[in-house]
């Protein structure tokens, strides 16, 4: 889609908004599970969110986008050309990749490029969705309905922030750093847990029930299929303001600091939870002090802890045979408990 939908003309769905925008300011909280009705912006969101990030500069021609800012992490043929001086760059919008359910492992990590190697006996990488997903999104809807080998290997990826391919007499590593957001209707198959465990945040997203908002997503979604240009145009300023707000937040994260007494709640809550592992203590932590950044604070407190607290913990609660109430009211009362109402 050459014009995406404006971000900032997203009626509503703000724990979905804020999810995406905190993964984007920093990518280490991992990836965003967002559990909904088909049909409420899960992928418009994703697409917006990526058009709202200013543009990156890559090399021309390579086929993973490296950055020219980080000659550290290039890819042998960037190297080759750096060393010769022959290196162009150029400005792309940052890349949102759909991985669609049938694809196959050689799509999704890259093959030997069989074209090559049967006209000209040479041993070639095609890269996959995955170098080309590279510094941007890797989008898949109905995650649950992959193969879990797939998500899997997905998952260490990116956490690795490296894809490595080895097979077919070939041996190739290149830098592979993207957010991951996978869609699911939790009604056609269920996650594993010790998958749902390995996202970030997971948020979900409900088609609106009150008149008034209904109205407004279906004006504000004809006015824009009538006249994409007009209505991006119309958007521009509040896109533009959210643009430098994330830029300034990204910049601004590494100095904002979390004190004791935050680390001490986040883990006062987990414990409460009953949350396994440390994961959902360290992406509690990473995304406060990403809202904290967006919000402009200089550290990590109560309200940044609390809101973040149901998207980084909710997909990580064990069952409790004694209470079925579902987990976001377990996390909501763990959160009035300790933080009071
Ligand atoms: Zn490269």
């Amino acid at each position: 889609m050459a014009m995406p939908f404006p971000f900032s003309a997203i009626v509503g769905q703000d724990e979905m908004k804020t999810a995406l925008l905190l993964a984007a300011i920093d990518p280490s909280i991992g990836g965003v599970l967002v559990f909904g009705d088909r049909g409420t912006g899960k992928s418009t969101a994703v697409r917006a969110l990526a058009a709202l990030l200013p543009k990156m500069r890559v090399v021309v021609g390579c086929p993973y986008g490296c950055d020219p800012a980080n000659p550290g992490a290039f890819c042998d043929s960037c190297k080759e050309k750096a060393a010769e001086g022959d290196l162009k760059t150029r400005q792309v919008p940052v890349p949102v990749i759909d991985l669609p359910l049938g694809a196959t492992e050689d799509r999704v990590v890259g093959a030997l490029d069989l074209e090559l190697a049967l006209t000209k006996g040479e041993k070639a990488f095609e890269p996959g969705l995955l170098a080309r997903a590279h510094r941007g999104f890797l989008y898949i809807d109905e995650v649950n309905l992959l193969e879990d080998h797939l998500v899997d290997l997905l998952l260490d990826v990116a956490a690795s922030g490296e894809n490595v391919v080895e097979r077919e007499g070939l041996s190739v590593r290149h830098p592979a750093r993207f957010v991951l957001v996978g869609s699911g209707n939790p009604e056609e198959g269920e996650l594993r847990p010790q998958l749902l465990d390995r996202f970030g945040l997971s948020v979900e997203v409900k088609t609106p029930t009150d008149l008034p908002t209904r109205i407004e997503v279906i004006r504000r979604r004809d006015t824009y299929e009538h006249d994409p240009a007009a209505f991006v145009e119309h958007w521009k300023r509040r896109d533009g303001k959210l643009r430098s707000r994330l830029t300034a937040a990204h910049k601004r994260l590494g100095d904002v600091s979390v004190p004791d007494k935050a680390l001490e709640r986040a883990a006062e809550l987990c414990m409460a939870l009953g949350t396994d592992g440390l994961r959902g203590e360290l992406t509690l932590m990473r995304a406060a002090r990403a809202l904290a950044a967006f919000d402009g604070d200089a550290e990590v407190g109560d309200k940044h802890l609390r809101q973040v607290a149901p998207p980084a913990l909710r997909h990580r609660l064990r069952r409790n045979p004694l209470d079925d109430s579902g987990s976001s009211v377990r996390v909501d009362r763990a959160l009035e408990e300790l933080f009071g109402a």
